[in-house]
């Protein structure tokens, strides 16, 4: 097992172990291929000495750099819902942090640039740190660094460009293997009066909201409140506030700043880790309902599907993108159960999920169309799915998800 990667401590408790499972978030050109994918440990556990969870191994750490994190793939559509969330969060951190017009604000995790756009928009100098940043977005004139965010990149841009005093990020620091690095890059780019608006998948709400899926090597930490506390305490940073969005199954906006003279954390955020010490979130008794109703789903939903393959009926899945994948990795539901999964995403379509190896295949093509099950693996956009699906389709099928518990969804 690794040491913490917060604290260094060596005493990490094995919360759950999902087995060996292939990466997700890219595709194979063949069946055979996909099903020969390499597989890495994918085990969590607890630091006893700050509460941090966290991926027990870092076996799949170059394997994610060379088959993942290299590749520029625009990896969603996202929705009107989305798109008017991160408006809102932007109006929130341009408030907070005081920008005007030309300052300079640095994204972490920019991925196709849609917030630098975002950020340009409102007359903002936006920066992009990604280490798969969309290569057209330099030409765009927008200033991007196509590499990972860390301290040694930071004080580099420090260096030349100064402190800035907006730091964004959205669904990034859980990825990374050193994330004391990174909040110590965020120490270092930020000016003294800066703000650091961060969202990251919230433990808790992830469990409400039974995101098992999420729980893949992709993931390397599970935030609580207060381990994020604990790890921006190391490098000088406090929590300002923090609150809640219902984001990718449940996560925390957190507002950090530098840490002055007498700065203690906010009120809120001093609300919102007294609860997690009740829920024991900090320690592995708070997490043993959880991992035994997750391998419990695990056996039954595999089992329920089994019967219905062998009663004859065609089962499709809907979702091929990295939690699609997971969960069908992670259910075991290989291409005996589940021959195909209906994705829309331009470029997926006639490739194959590593490890069980199921072709994805267009929402119209006829070879997914005498199913009468729809097993919904893209679990935020359950209704979405089905209302798409339900007009190419008509009535007469019945679909199922896991989030927040395996269901049927109405229809
Ligand atoms: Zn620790």
């Amino acid at each position: 097992m690794v040491q913490c990667r917060n604290c260094r401590s060596a005493g990490l408790s094995p919360l759950y172990d999902f087995g060996e499972l292939p990466l997700g978030g890219y595709l194979l050109p063949t069946a055979a291929l996909a099903r020969q994918a390499p597989r890495f440990v994918n085990a969590l556990a607890i630091c006893g000495a700050c509460g941090l969870v966290q991926q027990a191994s870092d076996s799949a750490r170059e394997a994610l750099v060379e088959f993942v994190y290299s590749n520029y793939q625009p990896t969603y559509s996202m929705s009107a819902a989305v798109r008017a969330y991160q408006e809102s969060l932007l109006d929130a951190a341009v408030k907070l942090s005081g920008v005007q017009t030309g300052d300079a604000v640095i994204e972490i995790g920019s991925n196709d640039g849609y917030v630098l756009g975002l950020l340009k928009q409102r007359s903002l100098a936006p920066v992009g740190f990604d280490p798969s940043i969309d290569p057209a977005l330099a030409r765009s004139g927008v200033r991007t660094f196509r590499e990972y965010f860390g301290a040694a990149s930071a004080r580099r841009f420090a260096g030349t460009h100064g402190t800035v005093k907006l730091v964004i990020s959205r669904h990034t620091l859980e990825h990374a293997f050193e994330p004391v690095d990174f909040v110590e890059g965020i120490a270092a780019v930020l000016a003294p009066d800066g703000v650091a608006v961060l969202e990251v998948p919230y433990l808790q709400l992830q469990m409400m909201n039974n995101q098992f899926q999420s729980m893949s090597v992709q993931h390397v930490c599970f935030f609580t409140l207060s381990a994020l506390s604990n790890m921006f305490g190391r490098v000088g940073l406090r929590v300002r506030d923090a609150w809640f969005c219902q984001m990718d199954g449940g996560s925390v906006v957190v507002c950090a700043d530098q840490r002055r003279p007498a700065g203690a954390e906010g009120e809120r955020a001093a609300q919102i880790e007294s609860v997690e010490q009740l829920l024991r979130l900090h320690d592995a008794a708070g997490f043993g309902q959880f991992f035994a109703d997750v391998a419990r789903q695990r056996a039954q939903i595999r089992a329920l599907m089994t019967e219905y393959a062998r009663m004859g009926r065609r089962i499709v899945a809907y979702g091929a993108g990295g939690k699609g994948q997971a969960l069908l990795n992670l259910l075991g539901l290989d291409t005996h159960l589940i021959p195909y999964v209906i994705d829309d995403t331009p470029g997926y379509m006639g490739k194959y999920v590593p490890g069980v190896g199921t072709e994805v295949v267009a929402r119209d093509d006829p070879r997914a169309g005498d199913a009468s099950m729809v097993l919904i693996t893209a679990p935020t956009h359950i209704r979405e799915i089905v209302q798409r699906d339900r007009e190419t389709r008509g009535k007469d099928r019945l679909y199922v998800a896991t989030a927040p518990r395996f269901h049927i969804v109405e229809t």
